[in-house]
């Protein structure tokens, strides 16, 4: 009898950075270590690459660039235990008991580890010849706040490379006028989605991962569902020895799963064609307002956003996009002021304010119709968040098994399952901290 360990992961393909980045660090892991499991990792996938964008998952939508919300000062009396797996397990329960909000694993010391550990491997990956390197760009990030820097604390981003506290000084008369009352900046990186998702599907098809298409309605499926893939393909069926799930929104929906606490926060953006825009810069405040510019490798520019919890709406809504474009132009003025111009009036003036208006200028209308040229697309996603955060924990299912050779159902067995979703709006920045987390539950479970 073998000794490989069938696992299967739910929702990766082309779609899902969690599945696919968990899928990988399984495979690297086991090849790496020869005292490691054998595994046979199949994805099973409501997307392949060649599908169209849609609205059903939400990597394709994401800007995406490393800046974590981690702030590692939760005070868990079990802080002080260790920062075991057990710890987050603890951790992730006890915040679903209180029921509070998705936000509060950013807390977690385990959640800053598990961003500081992403952002080594994409750094890494971006280095200059690394073949993953056209997926980054690596930027100097500027965050601004309409609130002042408290002081005596040690801000949540220090560890980032370069991290600096601006100088009030620095900040502008324009800045003030948009609320600005302080400001850091650090070195970072932003992924560019669509190739990242299209480099992690070719490292998993490498690693010797497959990946069929198909969707489960129910966990006891995975299974009978999986075999009758396989046998459609002439393929020989499996006895499935572990389950993944990584289907992100999807857990809300996912028989045997259907996580409440699980809901949408939709996001708006606008991708612009400016390949001169060359960092990043952000304005955030405690009462939501939180405007970005995300520049890609390739030129686009991702410029948001929006962040409005339990809105489903599948299509972008123009009045939002205007809004976007507004607040964008006006933290980052550079999309127009180049040479040659991409406003094409005599003076590239332009104001968001009537009185500073003269003759000789344009009225932001004029601009936004002039700024159509560069505009790539507009879209909206669905991130995966989680009342009491993102779930990374291991769980035993019982699902229906088959008789490969007959094909027929013949008992029920019980398999573990492990979690990895509700990542909100850090799923690429926690990817591989997460996944290496997902795995080490997988060994645990797999050895028990
Ligand atoms: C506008 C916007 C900006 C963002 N910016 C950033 C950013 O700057 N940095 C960052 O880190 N993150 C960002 N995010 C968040 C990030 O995109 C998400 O956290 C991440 O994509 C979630 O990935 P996932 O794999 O968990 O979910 P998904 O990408 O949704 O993948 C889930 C997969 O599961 C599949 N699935 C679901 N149910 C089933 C089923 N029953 N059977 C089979 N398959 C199933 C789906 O088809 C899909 O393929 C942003 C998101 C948005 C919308």
């Amino acid at each position: 009898m073998s000794n490989t360990k069938h696992v299967v992961i739910l929702g990766a393909a082309h779609t899902g950075v969690a599945g696919l980045t968990t899928a990988i660090s399984i495979l690297d892991k086991a090849n790496r270590s020869p005292s490691s499991a054998k595994y046979s990792v199949i994805v099973l996938a409501s997307q392949l690459p060649t599908d169209p964008k849609s609205i059903g998952y939400t990597s394709h939508w994401a800007g995406a660039h490393h800046v974590s919300h981690a702030t590692g000062t939760g005070n868990s009396p079990i802080i002080l235990v260790s920062s075991s797996i057990d710890f987050w397990r603890y951790w992730i329960a006890r915040t679903a008991v209180d029921g509070n909000s998705d936000s509060n694993s950013s807390e977690h010391p385990e959640q800053l580890a598990i961003d500081q550990e992403t952002f080594n491997t994409m750094w890494a990956l971006s280095e200059p010849g690394n073949e993953a390197e056209i997926c980054f760009l690596r930027i100097e990030q500027v965050e601004y706040y309409q609130e002042e820097i408290p002081e005596g604390k040690e801000h949540h981003l220090r560890w980032y490379p370069n991290f600096r506290i601006l100088l009030p000084e620095s900040l502008t008369p324009d800045l003030r006028s948009q609320g600005v009352r302080s400001g850091v900046s650090l070195s970072t990186l932003t992924i560019d989605t669509p190739v990242y998702l299209s480099y992690l599907f070719e490292r998993l098809e490498k690693a010797g991962g497959k990946v069929i298409k198909g969707h489960v309605d129910h966990i006891r499926d995975v299974e009978t569902q999986i075999n009758y893939l396989l046998q459609a393909q002439g393929t020989n069926s499996i006895y499935v020895d572990a389950i993944i799930n990584c289907t992100g929104l999807g857990a809300r929906t996912l028989g045997g799963v259907e996580d409440s606490n699980v809901y949408a926060l939709r996001g708006q953006t606008v991708v612009l064609r400016a390949p001169w825009i060359r960092f990043g810069r952000t304005i955030s405040s405690g009462d939501d307002l939180w405007t970005y510019i995300i520049p890609r490798r390739s030129g686009d520019v991702v410029v948001g956003g929006t962040k409005v919890a339990d809105d489903y709406h599948p299509s972008p809504r123009p009045e939002i996009t205007l809004d976007i474009l507004t607040r964008g132009l006006k933290l980052c003025p550079e999309f127009v002021e180049v040479d040659p111009p991409i406003v094409t009036t005599t003076n590239m003036r332009f104001s968001h304010d009537e009185s500073e208006l003269d003759s000789e200028s344009i009225t932001l209308d004029d601009l936004l119709e002039q700024i159509k040229p560069i505009m790539v697309e507009e879209g909206c996603g669905l991130r995966p968040a989680r009342r009491g955060g993102v779930r990374i924990e291991r769980g035993d299912v019982e699902i229906d098994s088959v008789d490969g050779s007959s094909g027929k159902k013949v008992h029920k067995k019980t398999v573990p399952i492990i979690h990895n979703y509700g990542h909100s709006g850090s799923g690429y920045q926690s990817s591989w901290g997460s996944s290496n987390r997902a795995v080490r539950l997988l060994e645990e479970a797999i050895a028990s």
